[in-house]
């Protein structure tokens, strides 16, 4: 069986990778001409790094990303709402990572590069994908194409393989949020290993170290998200699009805390990304036939509760586990689909609420001036039940993670 994989990015990459594991042949298209570590900062979670180190990359990953110990709720007084425990403190026994994105991708498409050796192409842009009871045919932009058994389009938000399926479905869906994205260079926060999420719905600021440097500082990622007018005009959403400091900083002027200056952070920014919150409406189907759809080509969800990526590397290794085990490839296909849609759905329409944020837009909507205790504002049952919600939603159980079976094909 060969499988022609669309997009290099970290799900087309793990898909090669998990596919090569299985023993099963692939190629790798990437529209882009030249490999570089793009975006900010993101979040693996335990389930995927289980799948990772599952490919042997544990050590790579310990050396790139931070493991984080805890995530914080934070007022936007600075005034902590809620913390627990992440990764191996959580009691998973994988731990969750911080890490730049683009790194991430760069040290997949190196590994893949080695076991998969001649099967990565560069500037090859997926244009159309046929396919008849024998085969499947990848067409590329430059008028080539390549044969195979299988076609997986793993070619993100803006997938030509989804849109040739869908070709009424328009632009993504947004709702009036823009991110604006980027790293700093500052001294470690906190304990140097924890993720803040902070503010209310209207204005939020996410934070999180990714690299530890030489000189005892180091790399932060930070997200400041912001509500604009429901009848602004915004940019069309592409990751690369730079932003400006002017845009958010006057608007976190007083998020200035004892451990934490924002507007001091946000003004040592490398270099700034903005990019609007869209997603798209669940599909009834990813696989038809021997064509199917992977990450965010399949399903494209708010850039919340650290699941792009996470929820991306699941389906790579779902995928190969059932193309290994179908009797058939269109069998396989239709398993890794009935496995996969359900549960990112459900994610895509639990992020369009407030996501894993409830507990703060609930402690803003009570005590918008701060509190004197947070028992006043909520009650501790409380509390613990709201951040239970999305966790369970998002699978975030640590005995389900550890004691269920591997999907090594
Ligand atoms: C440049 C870039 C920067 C990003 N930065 C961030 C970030 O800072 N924070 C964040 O949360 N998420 C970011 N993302 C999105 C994040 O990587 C994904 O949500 C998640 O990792 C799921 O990965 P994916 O492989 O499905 O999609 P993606 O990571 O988007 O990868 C898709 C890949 O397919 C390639 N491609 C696109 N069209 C075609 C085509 N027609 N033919 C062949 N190849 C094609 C793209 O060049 C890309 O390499 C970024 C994505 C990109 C592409």
């Amino acid at each position: 069986m060969k499988v022609l994989v669309a997009g290099g990015g970290i799900g087309g990459l793990t898909t090669a990778l998990s596919l090569h594991a299985a023993g099963i042949d692939c190629e790798v298209y990437e529209g882009t001409a030249e490999m570089k570590p793009l975006g900010v900062g993101i979040n693996v979670l335990p389930h995927a790094v289980r799948e990772l180190t599952e490919l042997g990359l544990a050590d790579q990953l310990a050396a790139t990303g931070i493991p984080t110990r805890e995530l914080r709720y934070i007022t936007m007084h600075g005034q902590l709402v809620w913390q627990e425990p992440r990764g191996r403190a959580a009691g998973y026994n994988w731990p969750q990572y911080s890490i730049h994105r683009g790194r991430l991708q760069m040290l997949l498409w190196q590994v893949a590069r080695e076991r998969l050796a001649g099967r990565l192409h560069t500037a090859k842009r997926a244009a159309a994908s046929r396919q008849d009871a024998h085969g499947a045919t990848l067409h590329f932009t430059d008028g080539s194409s390549a044969t195979g058994d299988a076609i997986v389009g793993a070619d993100g938000i803006h997938s030509a393989i989804r849109a040739e399926r869908h070709p009424n479905e328009g632009p993504p869906r947004w709702k009036g949020a823009v991110l604006w994205r980027a790293t700093s260079i500052a001294p470690a926060f906190l304990d140097g290993a924890t993720m803040i999420q902070c503010g209310h719905h209207n204005l939020k600021f996410v934070c999180y170290p990714i690299a530890n440097n030489p000189d005892g500082t180091q790399l932060i990622n930070w997200i400041a998200e912001r509500i604009l007018p429901a009848d602004t005009a915004w940019n069309r959403e592409d990751w690369n699009r730079g932003g400006s400091l002017d845009d958010v900083i006057p608007h976190y002027r007083d998020w200035s805390w004892d451990w934490l200056d924002v507007p001091a952070l946000m003004a040592r920014a490398q270099s700034v990304y903005e990019f609007p919150m869209v997603d798209r409406d669940p599909l009834e189907q990813w696989s038809v036939g021997r064509i199917t759809l992977l990450g965010d080509a399949a399903h494209p969800m708010y850039p919340i509760g650290s699941n792009g990526a996470s929820q991306a590397i699941l389906d790579a290794r779902v995928l190969a586990m059932h193309l290994k085990r179908g009797a058939t490839v269109e069998a396989g296909l239709a398993a890794y689909d009935a496995a996969r849609r359900p549960p990112t759905a459900a994610l895509t329409l639990a992020n369009r609420g407030l996501g894993p944020d409830i507990i703060l837009e609930r402690t803003h909507e009570r005590a918008p001036q701060g509190f004197k205790h947070i028992h006043d504002v909520m009650p501790e049952a409380e509390l613990r039940e709201t951040a239970a919600r999305y966790k369970q939603l998002a699978g975030f159980d640590p005995e389900l993670l550890n004691e269920r079976e591997s999907h090594s094909a």
